[in-house]
């Protein structure tokens, strides 16, 4: 077999209408190089024909890859495993749509070349996408950087070449709750950005609702900060100071003015029903960080393959069985 120089990893989520171009793409860019390359699909538990399609790429072309996951473990898992069983010497994660450029790719290989370990790339523009998303991205970037102490590029996606030796360092980082763009970050090495501008998705929708997306972001910021923690203790001191301020005061009308002090339900109820939210909002960020020391604890694989093609299986704690290899 040709040595492989670059491994693509492509997560897909029900992205049948987009496959085949995507495909034509990448296999026109990574051809052009004149090295050996493979295009590893990750079928992320898609309804669709998205695993019938790649099916059919991987019996007529043996630099199709497919890892075929049981069910739906999420995009950040799926680029996990792509890295698990990249075999190139660098690596490029780009989502299945096409609003990451392919042809940004034999510029990155040129970085990379220059000595780079992370080339990563910096959305220039947004093209295709609401204003909610533009501004709710841009604002949680910055939030991100001003939470953690690691410095997780702004406006940065997981489109990006990454070296053998980060990927080899990736894997050794066992959790379950992967931000993997923060991960890269945190495992350093030599960094650059190429700007592009982020196109349209090609065909079809979003496979990141609203509620996907929030789980992103909060993926991103516990398991780089302990800051949302902190913020229970200082609002929980700032807000007894207050009160025992205001105690205070309340004696002392009784004692020394009597004559003024009202029964004041009102006040009462504004005071216990705003300490209560308070404590449930703190109680549910500890929730948070507990869920996810649960999530750990439990030591579960962080993904289970149905099966490969036109690759091997391998061995070792984050790789799981496959008990079929014969193509339908
Ligand atoms: N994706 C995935 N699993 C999921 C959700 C998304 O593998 O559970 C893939 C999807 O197929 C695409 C990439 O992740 O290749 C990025 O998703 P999408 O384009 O829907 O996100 P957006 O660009 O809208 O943020
Ligand atoms: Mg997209």
């Amino acid at each position: 077999m040709d040595k492989i120089l670059c491994s693509v990893i492509v997560p897909m989520y029900n992205e049948e209408a987009v496959i085949i171009e995507t495909h034509r793409r990448l296999t026109q860019v990574m051809s052009s190089i004149g090295e050996g390359y493979e295009i590893i699909f990750i079928n992320d538990g898609s309804r669709d024909n998205t695993r019938a399609i790649i099916n059919d790429l991987c019996n007529k072309d043996t630099n199709i890859k497919m890892i075929d996951f049981a069910r739906n473990f999420g995009h950040q898992i799926a680029i996990t495993a792509g890295m698990d069983y990249a075999a190139g010497e660098c690596m490029v994660i780009i989502d299945g749509d096409l609003q990451d450029p392919p042809e940004l790719i034999p510029d990155m290989i040129k970085k990379w070349r220059e000595g780079y370990d992370v080339v990563y790339g910096k959305r220039k523009s947004r093209q295709g996408e609401t204003a909610f998303k533009k501004f709710t991205a841009k604002a949680y970037y910055r939030i991100l950087r001003s939470l953690t102490n690691v410095e997780i590029p702004v406006d940065t996606g997981d489109f990006r070449l990454i070296d053998r030796k980060v990927c080899e360092a990736l894997k050794q980082l066992p959790e379950r709750s992967r931000y993997v763009r923060g991960l890269m970050s945190w495992v350093g090495f030599k960094q650059i950005a190429i700007e592009f501008e982020r196109n349209e998705r090609f065909a079809g929708e979003t496979k990141y609702p609203l509620k996907k997306m929030i789980k992103l972001a909060m993926d991103g910021i516990m398991s780089f900060s302990y800051k949302p923690l902190k913020l229970a203790s200082y609002i929980g001191a700032i807000l007894s100071g207050i009160s025992f301020i205001y105690l205070i005061a309340v004696l002392i009308q009784k004692l020394f003015f009597p004559e003024t002090s009202q029964s004041g339900w009102t006040s009462l109820i504004a005071v216990s029903l705003f300490f209560n939210g308070i404590i449930l909002l703190m109680l549910g960020i500890i929730g948070e960080y507990i869920g996810r020391i649960y999530d750990e604890a439990k030591g579960r694989p962080l993904y289970i393959i149905n099966e490969l093609r036109n690759m091997e299986e391998r061995q070792g704690p984050r790789y799981s069985i496959k008990q079929n290899t014969n193509p339908d």
